[in-house]
């Protein structure tokens, strides 16, 4: 019989650490895979798993055993998961860092966490979630049902993925990415689009780093203003994770300060936020 699978990375409950509902006890489900390659990356599974497919969910013949997910993160303060499947799941050999999850799966997991730990939302994360639309689209009544509201974390480059899941989550936080803080391309139009979709459940996220420029950071304020003025706008410092010199580095004061200058005079809502786990010491 064939199942619907996703590689996932991990399923954990912990604290919301970043942008508009930050300090929210949420339970987390990190796809693997990801259509881009930031400089400032901190997910090694995202970069593992490369996606050949625009949509990254299949349907894979389940055979084998049962494992748990192996995590490259620290394991502080968090409940890692311990897989305890319905069938048996197949062992992917190209990465440690993931495995095949079906939807019934990595459902039951979610919502056994939610449970244990009071907590009233799950949050899709990766990695790009939205290269598994197809598995999310099947995950999410599960969650419904449940009563947990549903976040998506998604880098907001693929638009026409995220067409066919919009009606299923309540909550979207949106990286506008920085070709300067990113080294990669810029996704101006991608974006744009993705911020169509749905701004009334949309808060943006944008890292700066040592390197981003200002000129960037402005278009992102006015690709923001341009669709809607009251969009949450999150402001995220780089977290410098290695003190080698050629490391991603937040960027200077003075640049936070006119970052901060430029986006309150023209958005409703901008705030400066730094990620939070770091200064917590939780995942
Ligand atoms: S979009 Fe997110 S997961 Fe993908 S490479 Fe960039 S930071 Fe990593």
């Amino acid at each position: 019989m064939k199942i619907l699978t996703a590689s996932i990375t991990e399923i954990f409950c912990s604290i919301q650490g970043e942008g508009l509902y930050c300090g929210q006890k949420q339970v987390f489900l990190r796809f693997a895979g990801c259509n881009l390659r930031c400089a400032y990356c901190d997910e090694p599974a995202a970069l593992a798993k490369r996606s050949q497919a625009p949509f990254g969910c299949h349907k894979s013949q389940v055979t084998s055993h049962k494992v748990p997910v192996a995590s490259h993160r620290s394991q502080t303060a968090r409940h890692k998961l311990q897989v305890t499947s319905h069938k048996p799941e197949k062992i992917r050999e190209e990465s440690p860092d993931y495995k095949e999850m079906s939807v019934v799966d990595a459902a039951a997991e979610v919502i056994k966490l939610a449970g244990k730990n009071r907590a009233g939302a799950v949050s899709l994360t990766g990695g790009e979630p939205l290269l598994n639309w197809g598995f999310i689209r099947a995950l999410v009544p599960a969650f419904r049902k449940a009563g947990l509201a549903v976040h998506l974390e998604t880098n907001g480059t693929l638009y026409r993925e995220f067409l066919k899941v919009k009606s299923l989550v309540d909550v979207v936080a949106m990286d506008i990415k920085l070709p300067s803080s990113t080294g990669q391309k810029p996704f101006w139009r991608e974006h744009g689009r993705f911020l169509s979709v749905a701004p009334e459940k949309t808060f943006i996220k944008t890292v700066v780093t040592s390197k981003t420029r200002l000129s960037e950071f402005k278009k992102a304020v006015e690709l923001t203003t341009s669709i809607s003025r009251s969009v949450p706008f999150f402001i995220q410092p780089a977290t410098r994770r290695s003190p080698s010199p050629g490391a991603v580095r937040p960027p200077s004061g003075i640049f936070l300060e006119k970052a901060c200058c430029l986006a309150a005079a023209k958005l409703s809502t901008a705030r400066l936020l730094p990620q939070q786990h770091p200064k917590w010491g939780v995942k």
